[in-house]
């Protein structure tokens, strides 16, 4: 059964399995899969829409991921967009291209994966796409969501501070990890694991008992490698939800802090001084970081896939967040520990850079 290949039950069952998997739950879905489009009652918002695209090679590589993260992670990757625009997700549309000598059981925890993270978000799939690939795979996702108010990246004024929702750098930090162990780490999400396989997975013998092991050698425990290789195969997008009233532009960190804080500074036409004792860093991070040998700053900086929210909010409210700075007039500066300031540049991650 675990080795039955894509071309051996073809497109026409694979859609009805994934049909009967994703039966649609709720009421304001008036046609879901199954038909030549879904169809979805509209309701009395704004309707805000995402599409993010995972090519294999050049955003994730199948030695360092397993199937059920990628699903996992496309969809936390979208519902962080909509979540950064102050919307809520409501329908998916995923469409999936990949080589027919697949193993079915490859596809099956992809779709693992995304439906666990669908419940997390309250979400549903509404329909998609399928094809062949002779290359490696790609996955896109579209999501539909809706927003009473939109916040966007333009809206920061002088004197607004800025906040993060989270600890920064982990992300990078567990991809760092995983360079090093070469071989990705079995993990699902936190329910899944409850449910069934956590006592399975850490009998002697199996992978994640052996990862364990290899870590524990290079000096690392496993309780503080676990969250950081959760925070990059299995991140969970911010719910905005307590803050939305109060901000006045929002990004989603994905490339890096320097760098998403500074395309909210262009679009704002604002500038930022931020402070480095206030960049929130994990314990986690802090003690990873310096077995590895590498700045735990330099990767809550520079270092992407965070998945944290970055917003501004008028000095005068209040809200339950990070404060890592202010809003400038133009200059873009950081604060040292001593109380000099040093412009900095955005560096993250660019394609065809
Ligand atoms: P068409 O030929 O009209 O594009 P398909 O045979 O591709 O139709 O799809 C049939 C149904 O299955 C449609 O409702 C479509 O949205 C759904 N579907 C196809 N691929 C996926 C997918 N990857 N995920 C979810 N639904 C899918
Ligand atoms: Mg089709």
């Amino acid at each position: 059964m675990t080795t039955l290949k894509l071309s051996q039950i073809g497109e026409l069952s694979l859609l009805e399995q994934i049909r009967k998997n994703f039966k649609k739950k709720s009421k304001n879905i008036i046609v879901g899969i199954g038909d030549d489009a879904a169809v979805v009652k509209p309701i009395d918002k704004n309707l805000v829409v995402t599409t993010d695209m995972m090519v294999e090679g050049v955003h994730f590589d199948l030695g360092f991921i397993t199937p059920y993260q990628l699903g996992f992670k496309l969809i936390s990757v979208n519902v962080s967009d909509i979540y950064a625009m102050g919307g809520r997700p409501y329908y998916l549309l995923l469409n999936i291209a990949v080589n027919k000598k697949t193993k079915k059981i490859f596809i099956d925890k992809l779709f693992d994966g995304v439906k666990d993270a669908l419940n997390l978000y309250d979400t549903f799939l509404i329909g998609g796409d399928l094809s062949d690939t002779n290359i490696g795979m790609a996955l896109s996702a579209t999501l539909i969501g809706y927003a009473k108010r939109h916040i966007k990246r333009s809206g920061a004024n002088i004197g607004d501070r800025i906040y993060v929702t989270g600890y920064l750098g982990d992300s990078a930090c567990g991809l760092e990890i995983l360079k090093r162990i070469k071989k990705p780490a079995p993990l699902e999400s936190k329910e899944r694991r409850a449910k069934s396989t956590e006592q399975r997975a850490m009998s002697k013998g199996s992978t994640l008992y052996a990862l364990r092991s290899t870590l524990f050698k290079l000096g690392l425990p496993w309780n503080i490698v676990e969250p950081l290789l959760r925070r990059h195969l299995l991140p969970e997008a911010r719910n905005p939800k307590s803050f939305i009233r109060s901000a006045t532009s929002m990004i989603d960190i994905s490339d890096g802090l320097l760098i998403d804080l500074w395309r909210l500074c262009d679009e704002s036409k604002v500038g930022a001084r931020i402070y480095i004792e206030n960049i929130p860093l994990s314990f986690e991070l802090k003690r990873a970081a310096s077995y590895l040998g590498i700045s735990p700053m330099k990767l809550a900086l520079s270092g992407g896939e965070d998945y944290e929210l970055l917003f501004t909010v008028p000095i005068k409210k209040k809200v339950k967040a990070i404060c890592i700075g202010e809003i400038t007039k133009s200059e873009r500066v950081i604060v040292d520990s001593s109380g000099k300031e040093r412009p900095f540049i955005a560096k993250g991650y660019q394609h065809f850079g």
